[in-house]
């Protein structure tokens, strides 16, 4: 099986670059800190965009919903 180096991009200590993805969730180990990553994707960043968006929209309405009572 082949794998092609795919861009990742840590969450912790910020390194970029490209690694080689592991089977089956294409998750790679950071080089600098060893942090588990998954790879910088279309999908993967517009989820997490969107993740915090619904959260931020969430944290809103339950301190409006608080603020009504
Ligand atoms: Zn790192």
């Amino acid at each position: 099986m082949q794998t092609k180096p795919k861009p990742y991009r840590c969450n912790v200590c910020g390194w970029k670059g490209m690694a080689e993805p592991t089977p089956p969730l294409n998750d790679a180990c950071c080089p600098q800190c060893g942090t588990w990553m998954l790879p910088e994707t279309w999908m993967g960043t517009w989820g997490l965009a969107l993740l915090l968006v619904s959260l931020t929209a969430a944290i809103v309405l339950f301190v409006a919903f608080f603020r009504l009572i």
